[in-house]
């Protein structure tokens, strides 16, 4: 793929439906930077927490928010997370975090500062972010949009695979905060996670990797056919 502009991909959708693997290995082919947006609303969640920031008091989260600097490293396969300098890339995907980043998420006044941050990294094209409203607010003229989807059992039981704790306690707690997130991602007055009109909707439950990206990678190619 030889692009003549380099464009602005949104992957949108919900824990556990092959987002950050997806935009990672596309990321790769084009050539492009990978940049995973819930890894700042994770990091946001942990200083909150260090700093007994009552995640539910928006205006107090919202000035951290405005004080902090956070610092996506795109690298093969995911993002090292620089948080006020400090590597935080494997804390942030604990699931005390999980939880966290979630309910901080739901400010919209925390979302105004996150979503200005997200834009100007991504501004010059060559990026592929993910998310859950890349495409419906923070690039809502991205040149590829899609949402993926999966069953939400089968998304629990890929983050089960992940984490490499099958016990049945453990499956029972992913599947429990998958269901959370869900809810609460969903339902949220601000940039909930929706589809955008104009995305292309790929459910991943009965699909391997190579495959959805060989499919993801069939519709930016289209997209810069049109671009020739
Ligand atoms: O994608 P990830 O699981 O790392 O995201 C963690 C949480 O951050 C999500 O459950 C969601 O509440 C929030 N998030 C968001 N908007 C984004 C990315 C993530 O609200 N663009």
């Amino acid at each position: 793929m030889s692009p003549t502009r380099k464009l602005i991909i949104a992957i949108d959708g919900p824990a556990g439906s092959g987002k950050s693997t997806i935009a990672a290995r596309l990321a790769r082919k084009l050539g492009y930077i990978n940049l995973e947006s819930g890894a700042m609303y994770r990091a946001l969640a942990f200083k909150a927490m260090a700093h007994n920031v009552a995640l539910d008091d928006a205006e107090a989260v919202r000035q951290l928010a405005e004080n902090t600097v956070i610092h996506l490293e795109a690298q093969g396969d995911g993002n090292r997370v620089l948080l006020d300098g400090r590597d935080v890339s494997q804390r942030i995907r604990q699931p005390d975090v999980t939880i966290a980043a979630s309910r901080v998420s739901a400010h919209p006044a925390v979302r105004r500062v996150l979503v200005a941050r997200q834009r100007e990294l991504g501004a010059n094209g060559g990026v592929v972010m993910e998310g859950r409203d890349i495409g419906t607010a923070v690039f809502p003229d991205a040149d590829v949009k899609i949402f993926l989807d999966a069953d939400p059992a089968v998304r629990a039981e890929r983050r089960v695979l992940q984490n490499g704790d099958s016990s049945i306690g453990e499956r029972q707690r992913v599947q429990a905060e998958i269901a959370a997130r869900d809810q609460r991602d969903r339902t949220r007055v601000a940039s909930p996670l929706v589809p955008a009109p104009d995305a292309v909707i790929l459910d991943t439950t009965h699909r391997n990797i190579d495959e959805v990206v060989a499919e993801v990678e069939g519709v930016v190619r289209q997209r810069l056919d049109r671009e020739a």
